[in-house]
């Protein structure tokens, strides 16, 4: 049995204050940590504010991005792996949609992103995920496939028992319109089953959230699919009671 894993992706949001009475609300009111994960990944220069004020250790934190670097350097503007490892941090999302489309990172450097973490232990959480145009093109599985393949060239399809996959439609991203449960999980299935075929192990410990428009009334049918295991929350994360409820409801 997986257990279910939910994180919050506050994107570019978030201040002291805000954050302070966020975090307060969800460590006093967390309580089910033996039976889902749950992280928060704030930006980068509150991780160690978050850690701070966290009082309750079954909420982890994440960061949402890192360098493709492995140690230190001349790489100006970046933040390495052994630094998110230094302020405790168990998770980084890799391959967000925005870090793909805006800021034009490709599915090499996204791999290599995921081999760097792996190697310092941080679990990533790889993000695939197919636009608007791609899904009406009826390439959605070829588009997935391609981002997959280019993580397991680079580490193998063994290691992906410590990857946490999230599948993110682009089109429901901070839209509103999320994915059907039946349509989430037939993608959700067609990654775990490419995945089987390299590591049955792997693809039956695998963790594969469902990413886009969660809210607390539509996460509990997405959350009883068969092959969805939890999710990666962006707008309903930065509200306290929603962010709960999608965590309660996993
Ligand atoms: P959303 O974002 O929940 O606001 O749609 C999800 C994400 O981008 O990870």
């Amino acid at each position: 049995m997986r257990k279910p894993f939910v994180a919050g992706n506050w994107k570019m949001h978030g201040s002291k204050a805000m954050i302070a009475s966020l975090i307060n609300d969800l460590s006093r009111a967390w309580q089910q940590g033996d039976k889902v994960d749950v992280a928060v990944c704030p930006p980068f220069v509150y991780i160690d504010y978050v850690q701070r004020t966290l009082n309750n250790p079954a909420i982890k934190v994440g960061a949402q991005n890192m360098a493709a670097e492995p140690e230190y350097g001349a790489f100006t503007g970046e933040v390495s792996a052994p630094m998110l490892k230094e302020f405790d941090c168990r998770y980084v999302i890799l391959g967000h949609s925005e870090r793909r489309s805006l800021f034009g990172e490709d599915d090499d450097l996204i791999a290599r992103k995921v081999e760097v973490a792996l190697n310092a232990r941080l679990t990533p959480i790889l993000c695939v995920g197919e636009t608007l145009e791609e899904r009406d093109a009826g390439i959605t599985e070829q588009v997935i496939e391609r981002q997959l393949q280019a993580v397991i060239d680079r580490v193998g399809g063994d290691a992906f028992a410590d990857i946490v996959v999230a599948y993110e439609p682009v089109w429901a991203i901070g839209t509103g319109k999320t994915a059907s449960p039946e349509q989430a999980q037939a993608v959700h299935a067609f990654i775990r089953d490419k995945i089987r075929l390299l590591s049955a192990e792997a693809a039956d410990d695998m963790i594969i959230q469902y990413g886009g428009s969660v809210k607390p009334g539509n996460a509990m049918e997405l959350f009883s699919q068969p092959d969805i295991d939890g999710g990666l929350i962006g707008g309903a994360s930065l509200v306290a009671d929603d962010f709960l409820a999608i965590c309660n409801a996993a």
